[in-house]
């Protein structure tokens, strides 16, 4: 196989799945549940009826003269897994479907996703302005390597359009954003900041993974680009790390895919059937995790040894009124700040019996973090201020269990705070 690794197959276009093939089942007018059940499947010769993985790292031709066309990308065909393999392609177009993009490449991870767009989209002295609010590998992607290849990047407050227009400059080609952010749920307003983006000549990727397009749909709202973490909710039970990029079938079909089949940080086949039948729950557990993650927040409201609940869902939270308009529940992710700072933060966490302590998120298994010394950990005391994570700040990732349970492994350890 050592020609596959260097020659050119063609752009994703050469794929022979377009939408309109016999592998849809479900038409692109159907409800969003049936698309996510539905889509992407092409039934092999052997009728089966869940989707098969093909754990395959190549794929063979009937002649020398077929190998040749299928390289030329004259012959529409698979040819290695790097660049397409069927059950990762039927991952892509069911996600497409599902965030109403025309195209989909997977990648092997939620930052892969990320450095695919950076490379395929950015060059040499580009600009990137990012909310202050992202991912903390993230952050580092922009500031520490990005950098080191002549993009730079602003970083500025999420939910102050103003501050995201005066931070553009004419070497700006990219904004990028994730609402709402974690962990205090601060939300960005996605029309806005794409009309912002557009009269500037620039892109606006925004990082869907808190919300799902089950939630939200930043392409409906005008954003280019939607990145995932595929890890987190469109997986749904902590199994897999992966991720995608949706959007246009230029930027997203040719560029960030042309990165992708030359660098290879491509989804493997398992992890795509992994995702295949997360998504197929995706719209019911993203429900199920909002209405338990309000009953939490107004819970922890009532609880003395609580100082303030961040929650979108709650009629406090600034940016409430896009609950509705822009996403279409609060989300499963509720923080909170608790009286006497980092001691009684860690207290609580240990006090849980149920809960578990882990930095993953979008399971059906509720997780605690203490983002001050976790996922923030590596931001200087008077960075975590600025960005209000105070030390006894707690995020939980409300799962799927009774919520009454939930309730009772908190109550014990706040009672003894
Ligand atoms: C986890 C996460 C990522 C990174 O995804 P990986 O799959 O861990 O690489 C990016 N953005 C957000 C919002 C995340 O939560």
């Amino acid at each position: 196989m050592t020609s596959t690794t260097t020659t050119d197959p063609g752009p994703l276009d050469s794929d022979p799945f377009q939408p309109g093939s016999e592998r849809f089942l479900a038409g692109p007018d159907a409800g969003f549940a049936t698309r996510a059940i539905r889509i992407g499947h092409q039934r092999t010769p052997e009728n089966e009826h869940s989707e098969p993985v093909f754990a395959t790292s190549s794929f063979v031709f009937s002649s020398a003269a077929e190998a040749a066309a299928r390289f030329a990308g004259d012959v529409p065909g698979n040819i290695y897994s790097r660049f397409t393999n069927p059950t990762v392609r039927a991952f892509e177009e069911r996600l497409a479907s599902l965030e109403g993009g025309d195209c989909c490449v997977a990648t092997a991870s939620g930052m892969a996703a990320i450095l695919a767009v950076c490379m395929g989209l950015l060059k040499q002295g580009d600009r990137i302005v990012s909310s202050r609010s992202v991912f903390g590998s993230t952050t580092m992607l922009f500031n520490k390597y990005l950098a080191r290849f002549g993009i730079e990047t602003c970083f500025v407050s999420l939910s102050d359009p103003d501050a995201w227009e005066a931070a553009i400059d004419d070497r700006t080609r990219m904004l990028f954003c994730e609402t709402p952010s974690n962990p205090l749920t601060e939300m960005g307003d996605l029309a806005r900041l794409a009309e912002i983006a557009h009269r500037h000549d620039c892109l606006l990727v925004v990082d869907n993974c808190f919300c799902t397009p089950a939630l939200q749909r930043p392409l409906d709202l005008g954003a280019d680009i939607v990145v995932h973490s595929a890890t987190k909710y469109l997986d749904g039970q902590g199994r897999c790390v992966g991720g995608a990029v949706v959007g246009d079938r230029k930027r997203v079909g040719e560029e960030v895919f042309g990165v992708l089949r030359t660098a290879g940080p491509t989804m493997s086949p398992f992890n795509a059937w992994v995702f295949l039948k997360g998504l197929e729950t995706l719209e019911l557990r993203m429900l199920a995790h909002s209405e338990r993650a309000l009953r939490l927040a107004e819970w922890l409201l009532e609880q003395s040894a609580v100082e303030r609940v961040y929650y979108p869902g709650l009629a406090d939270h600034p940016q409430h009124g896009l609950v509705g308009p822009q996403q279409r529940t609060g989300g499963g992710i509720v923080s909170f700040d608790v009286r006497g700072g980092k001691q009684a933060a860690w207290d609580l966490i240990d006090a849980t019996r149920l809960i578990s302590i882990t930095a993953n998120l979008g399971d059906v298994k509720t997780t605690i973090t203490h983002p001050a010394t976790t996922t923030h950990g590596r931001l200087k005391p008077e960075e975590r201020a600025a960005s209000g994570i105070g030390d006894g700040l707690i995020r939980v990732a409300v799962g799927l269990e009774n919520i009454e349970d939930i309730q009772a492994d908190l109550a014990s350890g706040l009672a003894g705070l």
